[in-house]
């Protein structure tokens, strides 16, 4: 089971890019997937550097950078959010555009992948420099959005609130309403219901169908969950409510551990009224950030950053199963050390999906000008979710490895005949 997962890890990840490249090869090799294939996904197929220069409230101009990467179109129109941050840059644009080839493909979604981000800190600009910098950002992208070509979303540093001004710009320079240009939108101008939940539902779903397969009762876990924004927050909840025992929950400003359990309802009320933070719970006792992802537990999700389990604490973990709610959150050098030790990891591009899954019902809500339930919604929701696990695992069980790998593999099989039938000049 390990040597795949060995093989992909030896591949030194120079860039988050190489990392997905590394991970894609060893799943190529696998499946055998065809040379010319290969190279197609090996390589985006549109990568837009943009600057913007934007007046700032001081009077002077800035100019900020701005990037938008498709990967690939052979299963249908690109999708994948965009994102402000300061560390923002070709490589992880890059990098993140080709997770979301994968990740729509193993969500069974008709679409391609793309990624986009501006690199700026949000958190140091005014509402209107942010909001002048995403009109500007839509205009420059206005060759390359489109309902059914390139279909953008939220993502880190960005929320329904920009994805509002860039629908509102695109549809000025359109001259028409075209709601399904972009999702996350906020529910007043076409936004889904239960998007919100969607990420944090998705890990749910996803964990109890590998308890499952693991012969493990909801109600006789325990769980750790990293993270207390969208999708940590949403995830604890909805594990909790099915019976899963939160001992661990933690964000930037503090951890908590209670081995009898957290009140996770008293944690989303503290957090609601302390800036959205946990620092000062009293519900369970504070320990060090570090120690939460290795304290005990059946269940661990790590649902706040990438990177966070590496080759120095992947051999700590106690977790009997990890459910990816972040993005790229296992470096790929602790692969192979949570193989070893039998950890099952259901990845990311499976155990986040479920936020693209209602951002792709969202876009058929719009296409349709027809509004679900936000139980039509979730039904529609998990039952994707639990088709989804259902084929990563039976790939899993058929080539002999791992979950990520076999996430990729399940990607791959599909993007493989959008490659071959849609064919090349
Ligand atoms: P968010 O900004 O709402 O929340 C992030 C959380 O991580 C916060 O609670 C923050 O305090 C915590 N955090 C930040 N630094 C930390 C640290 N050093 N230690 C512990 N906690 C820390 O973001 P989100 O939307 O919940 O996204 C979280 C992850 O999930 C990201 O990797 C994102 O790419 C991924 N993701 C999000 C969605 C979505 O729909 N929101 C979908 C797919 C993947």
């Amino acid at each position: 089971m390990s040597t795949n997962t060995v093989n992909a890890t030896q591949a030194h990840a120079e860039s988050m890019f190489d990392a997905v490249l590394a991970r894609l090869d060893v799943a190529a090799k696998l499946m055998n997937l065809s040379e010319e294939v290969l190279q197609v996904l090996r390589n985006p197929s549109k990568q837009v550097k943009v600057s913007l220069p934007i007046m700032m409230d001081n009077g002077k101009i800035q100019v900020f950078e701005g990037y938008r990467t498709v990967h690939s179109t052979h299963l249908g129109p690109s999708k994948g959010g965009i994102r402000y941050a300061m560390d923002v840059n070709a490589d992880e644009v890059m990098a993140l555009a080709a997770w979301m080839s994968f990740k729509c493909a193993v969500a069974n979604l008709p679409y391609g992948g793309a990624k986009g981000g501006i690199k700026c800190d949000p958190r140091a600009m005014s509402v209107g420099e942010l909001e002048r910098l995403s009109r500007a950002y839509a205009v420059s992208m206005k060759d390359i959005f489109g309902v059914n070509r390139d279909i953008p979303a939220p993502d880190m540093g960005t929320s329904g609130r920009e994805m509002a001004w860039i629908l509102d710009e695109f549809n000025k320079i359109n001259g028409e309403d075209s709601p399904g240009v972009i999702t996350g939108k906020p529910i007043a101008i076409g936004g889904s219901l239960g998007r919100d939940a969607a990420t944090g539902r998705g890990v749910m779903v996803n964990t109890l169908a590998a308890l499952k397969k693991m012969n493990l009762k909801a109600n006789e876990v325990t769980c750790i969950v990293q993270g207390f924004g969208n999708v940590g927050s949403h995830a604890a909840r909805l594990l909790s409510e099915k019976g899963i025992k939160i001992v661990g929950i933690g964000d930037h400003t503090a951890s908590f551990y209670n081995e009898k359990g957290i009140d996770i309802q008293a944690a989303l009320d503290f957090a609601a009224k302390n800036n959205r933070v946990l620092k000062g719970f009293t519900g369970a006792t504070e320990i060090k950030s570090s120690e939460l992802l290795t304290s005990k537990c059946d269940v661990l999700v790590p649902a706040a950053l990438q990177n966070v389990i590496t080759e120095e604490n992947a051999g700590k973990i106690q977790a009997k199963l990890i459910v990816e709610g972040a993005n790229g959150p296992t470096a790929p050098e602790a692969d192979a050390i949570l193989n070893d030790k039998k950890i099952i990891c259901v990845p990311d591009i499976l155990a986040n999906s479920g936020g693209v899954t209602v951002s792709y019902f969202e876009w058929v809500q719009n296409k349709a000008g027809y509004y679900w339930t936000e139980e039509e919604v979730n039904t529609k929701h998990d039952l994707k979710m639990e088709i989804a696990f259902e084929a990563v695992w039976n790939n899993a069980t058929q080539f002999k490895t791992g979950m990520r790998i076999a996430a990729y593999i399940t990607a791959l099989q599909k993007i493989e005949q959008g490659v071959k039938l849609k064919g090349a000049y």
